[in-house]
């Protein structure tokens, strides 16, 4: 599974992949994730927004549904998403060899968009699926070709009138997703999720005036290049000071001559803290110190927050079940966001499990786990699955 998938989206220049909600090699991987259901004779169902479960089971019942994302950030690593869904795929097949019958159904499942790589909104499609994201905001959004979510869903032969609420939450009694770690902090092959650290998305566009590189003196200037980069800066600074991550990952520059001061920058600034108190100080102190830059240099500001996500704590019970299944595997925070946030924060009973990433790079090609590490995710996978829907 693992090399048939590898080639589809991968650019061979950057040896990155480039997987964005679809377009072209996401629905080639979404293709390729039906066949291996197929093959399987999993049942598949989908729901308004093309968010994905094949089950496996008795009945069509509620169960314990597991599975990840297929969509990649821009030049994103192997890894990050297709993991915890040839997982689960794997660990289907595990239990099956085995004999198992589960009580209630497994379904595996790829959930669209997680990572927000065309329409800024990180995990679109299972922020549809629970009802926090309405289906008009949805389907407003653009991605950077001006092409909106309800166009780009009739080009991929869907009826954008179907997206809203998903009833496949309805059948989603526990959630499990097995996910790379993307930090250092796991040392050994398998961990589990205590937390996701609450994250922001915020676009600052800083305005100031468009002039001629060569005669407009330094102090005539109302510049708003200076401006950001004074913001980024001070953005690494507060978020060491408060513990916290902010970056600014994206930049967009009117009118982007070399030879002109701009008239405009737009910055996006991604930050997350360990805590919703420490992100809204982080936010407001980066704030503050842009405002007072934008003073002296005469430009303006606008903050507009364009996600923000709360700490989502897993529910202890089924996270301390999964630690006694696999002996005692280390617990662990992750700053990273995933569709299991969604899902928890809707309610269901949810857990993470973590495999181990020795280098820690994620969202770059880079981005590396070991094979015997993997499979050691796939038999705790099935462990686990075994024990939910015994
Ligand atoms: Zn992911």
């Amino acid at each position: 599974m693992w090399a048939a998938l590898a080639a589809v989206g991968r650019d061979p220049d950057t040896g990155g992949y480039r997987r964005g909600g679809w377009t072209p090699t996401e629905r080639e991987a979404t293709h390729w994730f039906l066949d291996q259901c197929a093959t399987r004779n999993l049942t598949v169902e989908s729901d308004g927004i093309g968010n994905l479960v094949a089950w496996w089971g008795p009945s069509d019942a509620a169960g314990v549904v597991t599975g990840s994302h297929l969509d990649s950030v821009i030049d994103g690593g192997a890894f990050d998403g297709p993991l915890g869904v040839v997982s689960a795929l794997a660990a289907v097949d595990l239990l099956r060899a085995e004999g198992f019958e589960p009580s209630v159904p497994i379904g595996v499942g790829a959930f669209v968009e997680e990572e927000g790589s065309r329409f800024g909104m990180p995990c679109l499609g299972s922020r549809v699926a629970a009802g926090v994201l309405p289906a008009s905001r949805a389907l407003a959004l653009k991605d950077r070709s001006g092409v909106s979510l309800a166009a780009a869903l009739e080009t991929a032969g869907t009826d954008p009138a179907g997206v809203g609420p998903s009833p496949l939450l309805e059948r989603m009694g526990t959630f499990v997703e097995l996910h790379v770690e993307q930090g250092r902090g796991l040392t050994a092959p398998v961990g589990v999720a205590s937390s996701i650290w609450p994250h922001g998305r915020y676009r600052f566009t800083f305005g100031g005036e468009a002039n001629h590189a060569g005669t407009t003196l330094m102090e005539d200037r109302h510049d708003p290049m200076l401006t950001y980069a004074m913001t980024a800066l001070a953005a690494n600074k507060q978020a060491r000071l408060a513990g916290a991550r902010a970056t600014f990952g994206r930049l967009s520059v009117e009118p982007n001559g070399t030879n002109a001061v701009p008239s405009q920058v737009t910055a996006w600034l991604d930050a997350r803290a360990a805590d919703d108190a420490t992100l809204e100080s982080l936010l407001a102190a980066i704030t503050k110190q842009a405002t007072e830059r934008a003073e002296r240099d005469g430009t303006t500001l606008e903050v507009v927050p364009e996600s923000v996500s709360p700490v989502v704590d897993f529910p202890a019970g089924l996270r301390d079940r999964l630690v006694d299944v696999l002996d005692g595997a280390p617990v662990l925070p992750t700053g990273a966001g995933h569709d299991a946030g969604v899902f928890s924060a809707a309610g269901i009973p949810t857990a993470m499990l973590f495999v181990r990433n020795p280098t820690g790079i994620s969202h770059s090609p880079a981005e590396y786990a070991e094979m015997d590490d993997c499979l050691a995710g796939v038999d705790a996978l099935a462990a686990v699955l075994k024990d939910l829907a015994k």
